[in-house]
């Protein structure tokens, strides 16, 4: 036998074994990426450790501007601010889509635990309105307290008025939110936030108040408790969304800072009664526009598919919105920037990169919807989006058809040195990327980010830029770069989106 042919026969016997791990059959090769665009993204993982872009627009956006609820004067800056910061990035068809829309503005709000019978001082709390929260009326609301150790409790009991404890008082949920490295413990706590004012209502409340979701405040009293002025630093309170039921009472609803969260339970603990007054003005339903911001690093032969890379450009009112989500603005526009640069040096990507800026993630999702809307025609590759701070990211995930995993498996391969590890098939590509996945069913990544501390200020006062790391950014960009270069050279198509499972 000819040498030649035999060496052909070893490598098809070598390439149907590595197949059978994959699940594919033997007829077609598991797909690679070439080794010209491995370097490539090994080049721009390198850039990108050593450059201070991500840095730079992080404190721009969050210094600089700082608060941008969506339809604020913040926000009209910010998108000023991103198509300037993209097109000297050298980012090309740097756009915007305007939308129309109804925002909700927070006013003072205050509240007091009042003296009681039992001996317990009356207490100034530290609160926020939950947005959307209506106003209480002029002279506010003063009432006793029924008080719940979680959402489930309050369930528990009867929806109808007349039986539950809840009616005529404030209700109030101390559900705690558990420090979790993926974030897995404000997912189980902030139903309360969503939900609990319609399901005090329901039975009959005259407004709820809930512990802060956030994992602020310090540790538990114990032999290591800290100070009372270690406690008074974590003296914040976390906002965020909730909602209505058009058939169901609207009440005011607002969150309370984990240490004064803790007195409120001691006080419960001692047998003792509480009562609380609270004052807050806001307004809603206010006439108001907003805008995605979009620019592109255009492909070459599959320039009509698009690799989408996002953040949400708006924040809450409170703080600098720096962590949540200037961080992750920061680090795509930066990532694509790299890829930009390439381009202009002569490796142009085969499929086109588009960072989208999205529009009022944090209350109402009108960005991802737009967007969605716009742009249902263009067939994505995948769609990501970093939303979960500055920490460093520690896996990667796919959401992808099977026959692409190989090229997840040398994604994540590439990725390893920088303390990334290979995930699942089930990734969430972030809260607008997951939305625009679900309802188009177009392929997703996940690059998951260390969230220990990103409960301790989100969503409040102390969302600012001290608390991001450089050396942490540029680690996320050198993933980012990575793997939306990758997806854009990819050999095959992502799509069709497997079976969602969640
Ligand atoms: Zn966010």
């Amino acid at each position: 036998m000819p040498i030649e042919l035999e060496r052909r026969q070893w490598l098809q016997t070598v390439a149907a074994g590595s197949l059978a791990l994959w699940g594919g059959t033997p007829a077609q090769a598991a797909p690679r990426f070439s080794e010209e665009d491995l370097s490539a993204a090994r080049a721009l993982m390198s850039a990108a450790l050593s450059s201070g872009e991500a840095w730079r627009l992080a404190s721009e956006l969050a210094t600089g501007i700082g608060a941008r609820p969506a339809g604020s004067e913040g926000d009209r800056r910010a998108v000023a601010w991103a198509q300037r910061s993209l097109r000297e990035l050298g980012l090309v068809n740097v756009g915007t889509q305007a939308i129309e829309l109804n925002v909700w503005q927070r006013g003072p709000a205050s509240a007091r635990l009042l003296a009681s019978a039992s001996g317990d001082a009356s207490r100034s709390l530290v609160v926020a309105a939950l947005g959307n929260s209506i106003s209480t009326p002029a002279q506010g609301v003063e009432a006793e307290v029924a008080w719940y150790p979680s959402l489930a409790a309050l369930m528990d009991e009867p929806s109808d008025p007349l039986r539950s404890r809840a009616r005529g008082r404030i209700v109030f949920i101390d559900q705690k939110t558990e420090r979790a490295r993926d974030g897995s413990g404000y997912s189980r706590s902030v139903g309360a936030r969503v939900a609990g004012p319609v399901e005090a209502a329901r039975r009959g409340a005259v407004a709820f108040g809930l512990r802060s979701v956030g994992t602020s405040g310090g540790s538990p009293p114990g032999p290591d408790a800290p100070t009372d002025a270690a406690r008074d630093l974590g003296r914040i309170a976390h906002t965020g969304t909730t909602r209505y039921d058009l058939r169901v009472p609207m009440i005011p609803a607002f969150a309370v800072s984990v240490p004064d969260a803790d007195v409120m339970a001691a006080r419960v603990a001692a047998g003792h009664t509480l009562r609380l007054s609270l004052q807050m003005q806001n307004r809603s339903d206010v006439p108001a526009r907003t805008h995605n911001v979009m620019a592109e690093v255009a492909g070459t032969d599959l320039a009509h598919e698009a690799v989408l890379i996002g953040a949400h450009l708006d924040s809450w009112d409170l703080g600098q919105g720096a962590v949540d989500d200037g961080a992750g603005v920061a680090i795509v526009s930066a990532a694509a920037a790299l890829i930009a640069r390439a381009a202009r040096e002569g490796r142009r990507p085969r499929r086109t990169v588009r960072v989208v800026l999205f529009a009022n993630e944090e209350n109402g999702f009108d960005g991802a919807i737009a967007y969605g809307k716009a742009h249902a025609h263009v067939p994505h590759q995948v769609v990501a989006e970093s939303d979960f701070g500055g920490g460093r990211i520690y896996r990667l995930s796919s959401r992808v058809q099977p026959a692409a995993l190989p090229l997840f498996a040398q994604m994540a391969e590439l990725l390893k040195p920088l303390g990334v590890e290979a995930g699942d098939n089930n990734g969430n590509p972030g809260p607008d990327a997951a939305f625009l996945m679900r309802n188009h069913q177009w392929p997703g990544l996940q690059l998951s980010q260390d969230g220990t501390r990103y409960f301790d200020v989100h969503h409040t006062e102390r969302d600012t830029i001290d608390q991001l790391d450089p050396a942490d950014l540029q680690q996320n960009v050198a993933c980012w770069a990575a793997v939306a270069w990758m997806s854009a050279q990819a050999p095959l198509s992502f799509a069709p989106l497997p079976a969602l499972r969640r």
